[in-house]
């Protein structure tokens, strides 16, 4: 049994942090959302009053907040780094910039707690299932540490390398993902426009070099993959909303790199576009209906 102290229990935190629970952890909880927090007391999981409370006295702490701003809140102004005990491994499982992932795990060493990223990918679904993908930046004798408990709330744990590089593998991933929709989107309106059957165009690709996730499991038109969100008027899945968060961060971490990634740019802008106009909460394979021009 592990002392676990968890703080964000929102989508994401929430089933991840029941996980624990039923696995036998001792679970600690925070949320500034009272009521996320109080479900946590209702599953068997213990209520914190204050970040300080659900940091102090834990072998693990674990976050799963929105954004970059709110790591660096919870850890450096509201009490993590502060009131954790010697000896305490920090988790970040939520998606932020590299930066200031590097920059928090940094102050963390200074306290002399050990500290690492892991981003997830999987969703919702992925989270109460246990069955998330999780990408992990930092020292190799923490990530051994944090792999067994990370196995209760995913299938595939991965250590990515060094302090944010669980970030720099998300970032990188997700701006495959967002720019291979957008050509599969494409391909799909050009196809419309051609005469050639939605159908037709999926048989032949996803079996020849066009082959791709987007294309094979989230196809954006209905009918080829039953399963996709498209069958479903694009309920998310995964938000247009959240796709343009890791594109941006993509785009940020790829400015302070130098690195050149035009599609990626066009991707963010594209998302960009499609969110202004008010489908931020669509699943992101709707971006076709912005390719097609009638969203
Ligand atoms: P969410 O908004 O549902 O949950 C975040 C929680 O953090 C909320 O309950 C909020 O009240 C809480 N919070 C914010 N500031 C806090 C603070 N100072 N102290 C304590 N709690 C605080 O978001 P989510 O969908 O659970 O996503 C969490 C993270 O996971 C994000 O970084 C997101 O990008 C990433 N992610 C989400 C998904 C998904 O499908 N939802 C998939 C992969 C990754």
């Amino acid at each position: 049994m592990t002392k676990i102290g968890f703080i964000g229990l929102g989508n994401m935190g929430g089933p991840m942090a029941a996980n624990l629970v039923k696995a036998g952890h001792e679970v600690t909880g925070f949320d500034i959302v009272a009521a996320h927090t109080e479900s946590l007391g209702t599953i068997g999981g213990h209520v914190a009053a204050t970040v300080a409370d659900a940091a102090a006295g834990r072998d693990v702490v674990i976050t799963m907040l929105p954004a970059g701003h709110h790591v660096q809140d919870v850890y450096l102004n509201d009490g993590v780094l502060a009131s954790a005990d010697p000896g305490t491994l920090l988790i970040d499982c939520s998606t932020i910039d590299v930066a200031t992932a590097r920059s928090v795990a940094a102050e963390a060493a200074k306290a002399g707690l050990g500290m690492i990223d892991a981003p997830v990918s999987g969703g919702i679904m992925g989270a109460e299932g246990a069955t998330l993908t999780f990408m992990c930046g930092g020292e190799e004798d923490d990530f051994a540490k944090a792999e067994p408990v990370l196995q209760v709330m995913g299938k595939t744990i991965i250590h990515a390398g060094g302090s944010g590089n669980g970030q720099a593998a998300k970032i990188c991933n997700n701006m495959i993902l967002g720019v291979s929709m957008i050509a599969v989107g494409e391909a799909f309106v050009l196809a419309e426009k051609l005469g050639l059957d939605h159908q037709k165009l999926f048989d032949i690709s996803s079996t020849a070099s066009g082959q791709c996730w987007s294309l094979t499991t989230y196809c954006p038109v209905p009918g080829p993959v039953p399963t996709s969100p498209a069958n479903r008027d694009y309920a998310p899945g995964f938000t247009a909303g959240m796709m343009l968060k890791d594109l941006r961060l993509a785009q940020d971490a790829a400015n302070a790199a130098g690195a050149v990634t035009p599609l990626g740019a066009e991707a963010a802008a594209l998302y960009g576009l499609f969110d202004a106009a008010g489908h931020g909460g669509v699943d992101f394979s709707g971006i076709i209906k912005l390719i097609r021009g009638n969203q």
